[in-house]
């Protein structure tokens, strides 16, 4: 009886210490590859003023383009951010911009998302507008000045999504007004980071494959100092024209947070139903992270 006893407690031991690391998060459950369910460990952003501020453009209704309501959310906007300014885009569209002084006045980097959506009757693009919006304007809030080297200039783009036009070249003349306009204005920026689809509930992020290698690297292990890296498998997902691809195209090493695996894609179903506070915050928190390591 002795030896067995003597088994039996060494394997109620190692559950014990195992049970232990797994509730501590030193041994991450989820694995690569699906959705990210983690709960991030530490806290650099607001996951709840995030989710209030999606809401909040959510409860605007439809926002195409130049429509009424959009200019409304506009100006909200630009109240919101520090520094809130317009960038005229032709059309009479306007972008967003505000700005976080770095240490170094010579180097900036952008944050981009846009705040318009697709001309679909009924359409309120809860994650395909608001969700990285959202995230742009609390990370922009609770970024400090001075605390990092580089001035962060964060851009709410007008006029993303096309009129009429899907996708291709098509939607390379037609859409991205407002981020056409402003990579020619930024393009010295020593960055970009675009935050797109960031909040759907099944949330998971390979890297776009136009995005830049070495900087999705770094938000990578940024989520994972973070505790969310889980939502970032090590993998890469289609090319995709986005808000990012004139800053690519003058040069500035670019990234797109967009999870393109989003069944509500243009579709009604793009609505509060279909993102969560959690994804909004795992990702923000990643680029929180990111954002420190500009040095
Ligand atoms: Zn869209």
């Amino acid at each position: 009886m002795r030896p067995l006893f003597a088994v039996l407690g060494v394997q109620v031991a190692l559950g014990a210490i195992f049970a232990v690391l797994v509730i501590s998060g030193a041994l991450p459950m989820s694995s690569d590859g699906k959705p990210g369910t983690g709960i991030a460990r530490v806290d650099r952003f607001d996951g709840p003023a995030a989710w209030r501020l999606l809401k909040m453009q959510v409860a605007y209704g439809p926002r195409p383009a130049g429509s009424p309501r959009e200019r409304r959310l506009g100006a909200r906007l630009r109240a919101l951010l520090p520094h809130g300014r317009y960038e005229p885009v032709p059309g009479g569209l306007r972008n967003v911009v505000g700005t976080v002084p770095g240490r170094d006045p010579r180097r900036y980097v952008v944050v981009g998302a846009h705040y318009d959506t697709k001309a679909i009757r009924g359409f309120v693009g809860a994650n395909d507008g608001a969700g990285g919006t959202a995230q742009l304007v609390q990370l922009a809030r609770q970024l400090r000045p001075r605390t990092i080297g580089p001035t962060v200039v964060f851009i709410a783009f007008d006029g993303e999504e096309s009129p009429g036009a899907s996708d291709g070249d098509d939607f390379y003349v037609k859409g991205l007004r407002g981020s056409k306009v402003a990579a020619r204005a930024y393009r010295h920026a020593q960055a970009m980071v675009l935050l797109d689809f960031v909040a759907d509930r099944r949330l998971s992020l390979p890297r776009e494959g136009s995005s830049d290698p070495t900087l999705w690297a770094r938000l990578r292990a940024a989520a994972r100092s973070a505790g969310v890296g889980s939502y970032f498998p090590d993998a890469t997902e289609d090319t995709i024209f986005d808000d990012h691809t004139p800053f690519a195209r003058v040069g500035v090493p670019a990234i797109n947070l967009i999870d393109w695996d989003f069944p509500c894609w243009h579709k009604r179903c793009d609505n509060l139903s279909a993102v969560s506070e959690r994804s909004l915050d795992a990702s923000g928190e990643a680029v929180a992270g990111l954002l420190r390591t500009l040095k």
